[in-house]
């Protein structure tokens, strides 16, 4: 692979990470930095920089993405209650790591969507 991100690392298990899910599509592990009691990130295992690079081949990835957040959601028990699942594209979009991730949030009312 000529590209390599933190999460790729995480992905194959190179670098420690609390992962909570993962099959031959995406992985989910604990923020590192938890904005909130869940804070999980799911990441395709293949590398997809931005949302803006999601093409017509990686629909089944993105789809099994949020599929897999929201198991995930029900299975932190805070699926009844609510949660936001997030992604931050690019540099307006506060994106720090260029490896696609979907936030999922919850465990506390979240507030507005956007800080004033
Ligand atoms: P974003 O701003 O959408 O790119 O979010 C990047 C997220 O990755 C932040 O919430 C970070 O706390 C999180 N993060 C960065 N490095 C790691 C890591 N090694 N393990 C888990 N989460 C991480």
């Amino acid at each position: 692979m000529s590209e390599d991100t933190i999460f790729a690392r995480i992905v194959r298990g190179e670098i420690p990470a609390d992962i909570v899910y993962q099959d031959d599509l995406v992985t989910a592990f604990r923020d590192i930095a938890p904005q909130a009691p869940t804070h999980v990130l799911v990441v395709p295992n293949r590398i997809i920089p931005t949302a803006a690079d999601i093409g017509a081949d990686d629909e089944a990835v993105v789809g099994r993405m949020v599929r897999v957040a929201a198991q995930i959601a029900a299975a932190e028990g805070i699926a009844e209650d609510g949660y936001r699942l997030m992604i931050n594209c690019r540099d307006h979009g506060g994106q720090e790591v260029y490896h696609l991730h979907l936030h999922l949030l919850g465990g506390r009312p979240l507030g507005p969507m956007l800080a004033r």
